[in-house]
């Protein structure tokens, strides 16, 4: 009911940045190749998705939009998908009842247009559409003051929306994003497959030059990825990306490790650009936090900040010689 979807969304639905995140998890999982965000007053005012992907059959709108009704998560297989979507089926319905939705989605057959308010359908109709879905959520909040009262400045919720689709682009480099806040556009990637181009797009390509491959193995763990170079530092930890097994995920440990890498070689209060995908059994990864946030804890910690401050050591030794 409209209530408890209400809670829920108290759970799922933190800020602006959440439904992005929530509404691009959908269009990946909906294999979209090109997905487009556009959102005004750091998605207080509008948060638009558009995407490429499978879109939905008019007889599963209503359903999309219902707690638990729907979750792609139909066996076993991936564990760590199963680990991390702790709220499986509840992002639309929740995102609907603290909002206004509307949403335009086709298979590729005539399309359905719907239009909630507060969780309630005011609109449902068929519609003429090409594949796939746009997503149009306004007045985020209206109907808890309390939330909206918290959000911070645009400026920290725009930094949020922006760090998810980095994150999301850096994971999906296959994937065409395009982030665009008040007509001004903040990311483009090309969804060439390379992530290299989406480090350009976010970092610029004179930063890419300057960012050499690691890549190594131990007995449970393999990691690969991509590292600035110790004279390029930046003032915050956020230009850390980490990620297992594709998919970015936070861990304090980890990123201390990448930092231990680097050694004597960053001034204090400096930090690294980092790109690290850990390559492992999703069994020893555990997330025991809040899953939209993807903190996760690792078994076998030890081993792999080991190997991770040994590679990268090793990786900069090597260029001094
Ligand atoms: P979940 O993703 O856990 O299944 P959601 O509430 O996020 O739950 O989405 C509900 C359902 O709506 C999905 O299972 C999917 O079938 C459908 N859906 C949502 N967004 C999209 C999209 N962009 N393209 C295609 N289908 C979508
Ligand atoms: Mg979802």
């Amino acid at each position: 009911d409209l209530l408890s979807n209400k809670i829920a969304a108290g759970e799922v639905v933190e800020r602006p940045a959440s439904v992005v995140k929530e509404l691009v998890e959908n269009a990946l999982d909906a294999n979209s190749t090109i997905i487009e965000i556009e959102v005004e007053e750091a998605g207080l005012a509008k948060i638009r998705i558009t995407d490429n992907g499978d879109g939905i059959e008019e007889s599963d709108v209503l359903m999309a939009f219902q707690r638990h009704a729907t979750s792609k998560i139909k066996n076993d297989q991936d564990l760590f998908r199963i680990r991390t979507l702790g709220f499986r089926g509840e992002a639309l319905p929740s995102i609907a009842s603290v909002s206004r939705i509307e949403i335009k989605t086709s298979t590729g057959e005539e399309g359905t247009r719907l239009v909630l308010e507060g969780g309630h359908v005011e609109i449902f109709e068929k519609a003429s559409s090409r594949k796939g879905t746009d997503i149009i959520v306004t007045d985020l909040f209206f109907n808890t003051p309390a939330r909206l009262k918290y959000m911070k400045t645009v400026h920290t919720e725009l930094g949020n929306i922006t760090d998810i689709v980095n994150r999301l682009a850096l994971s999906h480099p296959e994937v065409s994003f395009r982030l665009i806040h008040n007509d001004r556009k903040l990311l483009h990637t090309n969804g060439n497959g390379d992530v290299r181009q989406v480090l350009a797009a976010i970092y610029g390509l004179n930063i890419v030059k300057k960012m050499i491959p690691i890549e190594a193995t131990s007995l449970d763990f393999t990691i690969r990825g991509w590292l600035a170079l110790p004279e390029i530092t930046r003032a915050s930890r956020n230009y850390i990306t980490t990620m297992v097994n594709g998919r970015f995920i936070k861990n304090y440990p980890l990123v201390k490790s990448i930092q231990e890498g680097y050694h004597t070689l960053l001034p204090i209060g400096r930090f690294p650009i980092a790109l690290l995908n850990v390559e492992m059994d999703p069994i020893l990864v555990d997330v025991n936090v809040h899953p939209s946030k993807m903190e996760v804890r690792f078994s076998k910690e030890a081993e792999l900040n080991h190997l991770v401050t040994e590679t990268i050591k090793n990786a900069f030794h090597q260029k001094e010689l």
